[in-house]
């Protein structure tokens, strides 16, 4: 067994661009450097024409139309701009949001800052495998609520909320309903119509196009969706998003959002035998190990597992031939354990003893043998180690061990 190190199982974090998306943007840096904005010649209709596909192939993966997608630098700036767009445009008709404890920290620290602002919003609490229950969802609307923003799929966890269920949940109520889909989008099959989508947060580089560039997907009919623009200036993309457009990341990410559109179905099928794989293995070979989140109802390319008496942190130090997260990647270099496992309940200790496990497109069979064998070594050698680590006196609570 020979594989190339380091073995880079991260895809949550980042990935890296597919040749195919590079291959499409390469000529927009040189022969097609034209502003998409210049409207009296060639090289600028050669970047308009350019855009256009883009926004029809990100537009496609989700059932929407193109006029409904705008670019922006990525997920972050899309959440930043459908929170803070939402809350401003709709001042008068109510002053509540409402989200989720687990969420991404660009939604959570744009919702702190709305706080400051005058806003009220509502955490929502998540059961223990990490899904939301949708009757205290129902039951936190009120008259005054304007937008329900909850991500399709979880960062750390991988976990899948009942999306469609929220969706005809909020427009039965008359709410907007905003998901950032920055791990779901390419990953899992979006239809804004069946799932009654008002706003979507999109990034290329986490479904293999390039870095600084994604998208908001903003309804225009049943409801017409109305933001206030967070970026002024030349009135680029409807006014929603001034700025000149970066040509060769919409290409890129287009094209990237096209072979996943393409690809989804049997990349999905691959990534679930490598994931189950990657779980027996270490079952197998390690004990007193936790899968953190919902079992079956979660990103294909995602497992999170605490391993008892062993610091996460340590382990990712004894595996530097591995690239993997302990937490959500924005988070480590705190101390603190992860908001999201927390959230889940777990104590502390078995919050810092988890470790993210993302495999993805470019993941062999054989890196997944490599990865069971090394982190059973090093989780082995870490226990032996420190005499205090044993499985006695690091049993977690009995609820705890119900999630594995
Ligand atoms: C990565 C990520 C973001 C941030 O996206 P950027 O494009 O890096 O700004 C937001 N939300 C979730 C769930 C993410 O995974």
């Amino acid at each position: 067994m020979s594989v190339r190190k380091p073995v880079y199982l991260d895809y949550n974090a980042t990935t890296p661009t597919d040749p195919r998306a590079l291959e499409a943007m390469l000529p927009y840096f040189t022969d097609r450097f034209g502003n998409a904005a210049s409207r009296s010649h060639s090289f600028g209709w050669a970047a308009e024409e350019a855009v256009e596909q883009g926004r029809g192939q990100a537009a496609r993966l989700l059932n929407a139309e193109a006029k409904e997608i705008i670019f922006t630098s990525g997920a972050t700036e899309s959440n930043n701009l459908a929170i803070k767009g939402v809350a401003e445009a709709y001042a008068a008709k109510g002053d509540h949001i409402i989200t989720v404890a687990t969420e991404h920290k660009a939604v959570l620290d744009t919702c702190k800052r709305l706080e400051k602002d005058g806003s009220r919003v509502t955490y929502l609490p998540v059961q223990e495998d990490g899904l939301i229950d949708l009757n205290m969802l129902a039951d936190a609307i009120t008259d005054r609520t304007i937008l329900v923003s909850l991500m399709a799929a979880n960062n750390e966890i991988g976990v899948l909320q009942p999306i469609s269920e929220i969706g005809q949940l909020c427009r039965d109520r008359g709410v907007l309903f905003h998901t950032d889909a920055a791990q779901a989008y390419g990953k899992i099959p979006l239809d804004v119509d069946t799932m009654c989508l008002d706003l979507v947060s999109m990034t290329a580089h986490k479904m293999y196009g390039p870095k600084g560039i994604g998208a908001l997907y903003v309804r225009r009919r049943n409801p017409r969706v109305r933001l206030l623009a967070q970026m002024d200036g030349g009135g680029h993309e409807n006014g929603f998003r001034s700025g000149t457009l970066n040509v060769p990341g919409i290409v890129g990410f287009g094209r990237a959002a096209e072979i996943c559109r393409n690809e989804m179905e049997r990349e999905n099928e691959r990534l679930l035998f490598l994931r189950e794989k990657l779980l027996r293995g270490i079952r197998d070979g390690v004990g007193d190990t936790y899968l953190n989140g919902h079992p079956t109802r979660r990103l294909s390319g995602n497992l999170n597992i605490s391993f008892g008496g062993v610091e996460g942190a340590s382990l990712l130090v004894g595996l530097r031939d591995i690239a993997l997260s302990s937490g959500s990647a924005c988070s480590s270099g705190s101390v603190a354990p992860s908001h999201v496992l927390r959230a889940l309940g777990m104590s502390d200790d078995l919050a810092h003893s988890a470790v993210r496990f993302s495999p993805g497109r470019f993941t062999t069979e054989d890196e997944i043998d490599y990865v069971v064998s090394r982190v059973i070594e090093e989780t082995n050698r870490l226990r032996q180690m420190n005499p205090l680590n044993d499985s006695t006196k690091c049993a977690p609570e009995p609820v705890l061990a119900e999630r594995s």
